[in-house]
């Protein structure tokens, strides 16, 4: 599970301010190094500074979790000798210059490697994904491949740890709101299931265990699937696939329908109706014309379906169901949802996606997301922050843009339809 991006309020300003302090020392290295063409050093503002300021943080924080009902014995014990940690401060900061395309996602999140060892894994597991899909209606393939994308089947996922991780995130940074309740939760866990806080290792985020649970569904959700008596998701296989088949089935899976399958659009289908929030039923998508990814009639079907268009008009298109979007409850990514589907289809011998994915089409850069952003906010749409990050908001906007201007309107933007936008808001600028 990956934690949703959230921020707020005074601690939000006090990251920001603390960000452009270090800004500003990294431009004035920058200057101070410039004339000499030599590498300035990375710069940390001031260490002492911060410890003081982390561990006035953790004096603060011990009241709110003694409110939360957490034993000041159980806070003292977690919270000693935690320091702030670097790396996860770094990767809080971090902004990527290039979003990954869906394709290359794919290529090593549904690798010919990861499908070998998840076939390997079923078979080590039969019994336990038997047990576990009749009781909760989620299929083996898709938690072995929610495990293989979590954590590659138990070989990543850990190397931090977590109070310590969280600690960090609460102190400061943009997952100040999400990582402060997630610490609380953490607590909680020790004193629920007596674990060691030495021994609870998570991602740099805060998740933890074979299938990545962050603290607060695993309070909710987490459940004892070999039944000794204990929840142990990092180390108990049986325990991390009960506990994501019942986070499954809490989010609504429906018990031996599909998530979807790839589908072939006919020319001339209206761009705007692929769209993971429009469902129409399975007869209407037909009269559309639109058939299987092999050419033939669409399985007749009584439920509603949308159109995902993961690369746009020029990708695979997949027609998905409600289940589709329960994986979207586990981590709300929908390029992480097609992976897990996709791994799930070809662990049990289905073949890999038919069309071509359009792998000539380059990424938009960081700099190049921020001014196709600041072009539509010329242009009068409403696309919420201008912050490098290509949401719904942003989507919707490139889709109506493209519609006002004939052309299929997807919503994905190109570095050619970002090019068109930055004209025309240049134009408008020029001719109020
Ligand atoms: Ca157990």
């Amino acid at each position: 599970m990956s934690p949703n991006e959230s921020g707020g309020g005074a601690r939000k300003v006090r990251g920001i301010v603390l960000f452009l302090a270090y800004l500003l020392s990294l431009l004035l290295i920058a200057v101070a190094y410039g004339a000499q063409g030599a590498t300035p050093p990375i710069p940390t503002p001031s260490p002492l500074a911060e410890d003081a300021a982390f561990a006035a943080f953790l004096k603060d924080f011990r009241a709110e979790a003694l409110n939360a009902g957490i034993k000041a014995e159980t806070y003292d014990a977690a919270t000693s000798g935690i320091v702030r940690n670097q790396r996860v401060a770094d990767h809080n900061l971090n902004q990527p210059e290039f979003v990954k395309p869906i394709w290359e996602y794919l290529d090593s999140a549904v690798s010919p490697r990861r499908v070998a060892d998840g076939r390997t894994v079923m078979i080590a597991n039969t019994e336990i994904l038997a047990q576990v899909s009749a009781k909760y209606g989620t299929p083996g393939e898709i938690l072995v491949s929610i495990w293989g994308n979590e954590s590659d089947y138990g070989r990543g996922g850990g190397g931090y740890k977590m109070i310590e991780a969280l600690a960090t995130l609460a102190y400061s940074g943009p997952r100040s709101d999400y990582a402060r309740p997630q610490l609380i939760a953490a607590l909680k866990m020790i004193e629920r299931e007596h674990y060691d806080p030495a021994s609870m290792t998570s991602s740099w985020a805060g998740a933890f265990g074979q299938t990545q649970f962050v603290p607060t569904t695993f309070l909710a959700q987490a459940v004892d699937g070999d039944g000794d008596g204990k929840i142990d998701l990092w180390h108990d296989v049986p325990d991390a696939l009960a506990s994501t088949a019942n986070v499954l089935a809490m989010a609504g899976w429906a018990k031996d329908k599909p998530w979807g399958y790839e589908v072939a659009l006919p020319s001339g289908f209206a761009y705007d109706d692929a769209d993971l929030d429009l469902t129409k039923s399975v007869a209407t998508w037909k009269k559309a014309g639109v058939k299987t990814a092999a050419g033939n009639e669409l399985p007749a079907s009584g439920d509603p379906a949308s159109i995902f268009l993961p690369a746009g008009a020029q990708g695979p298109a997949f027609l998905v169901f409600a289940n589709f979007k329960t994986i979207l409850r586990y981590n709300n990514a929908a390029s992480y949802a097609l992976a897990v589907c996709l791994l799930g289809d070809q662990l049990k011998g289905a073949s890999p996606v038919l069309a071509a994915w359009p792998r000539s089409l380059k990424p938009l850069s960081r700099d190049e997301r921020l001014a196709l952003q600041d072009s539509l906010v010329q242009l009068g749409f409403d696309i919420g922050k201008v912050d490098g990050l290509i949401g719904a908001k942003s989507r919707a906007a490139v889709r109506a843009w493209q519609k006002a201007h004939a052309v299929p309107a997807d919503g994905y933007a190109t570095l050619e339809i970002a090019s068109r936008i930055a004209l025309d808001a240049r134009v408008k600028l020029a001719v109020p």
